[in-house]
């Protein structure tokens, strides 16, 4: 049996060949995804560079809805085991507090 090989094709240059990255780009809004073999990648990358060098960076939308964790916020979560573990309950070692450690650190703190 004949084995199916599947070839993604560059996009760039007249003769078929084989892509080997698709590369992402935004201009005006648009989005636009083009696979190119690594000759076109290089090219496109170093004919961007001066504009993406003199670019900013913009975070994507699920990055901001998502943030990193601020160190205030590592502070506070510490500040949280230090009090749920002193009352008793167990918590995580590392990580995000589970919603409900959190409502039990309100309890305590809170008193209700
Ligand atoms: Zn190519």
């Amino acid at each position: 049996m004949q084995k199916l090989e599947v070839l993604v094709e560059c996009d760039a240059h007249a003769a078929r060949h084989e892509a080997n990255e698709t590369v992402s780009f935004a201009v005006d809004g648009r989005h636009y995804e083009i696979d190119l073999c690594e000759v076109a990648s290089k090219r496109m990358r170093s004919q961007l560079a001066k504009f993406t060098d003199a670019a900013r960076v913009v975070r994507s939308r699920r990055a901001r809805r998502n943030p990193r964790r601020t160190h205030a916020d590592r502070e506070r979560s510490q500040n949280v085991r230090a009090t749920l573990q002193a009352a008793g309950i167990p918590v995580n070692g590392r990580g995000r507090l589970p919603k409900d450690a959190m409502e039990k650190y309100d309890e305590i703190v809170n008193g209700h």
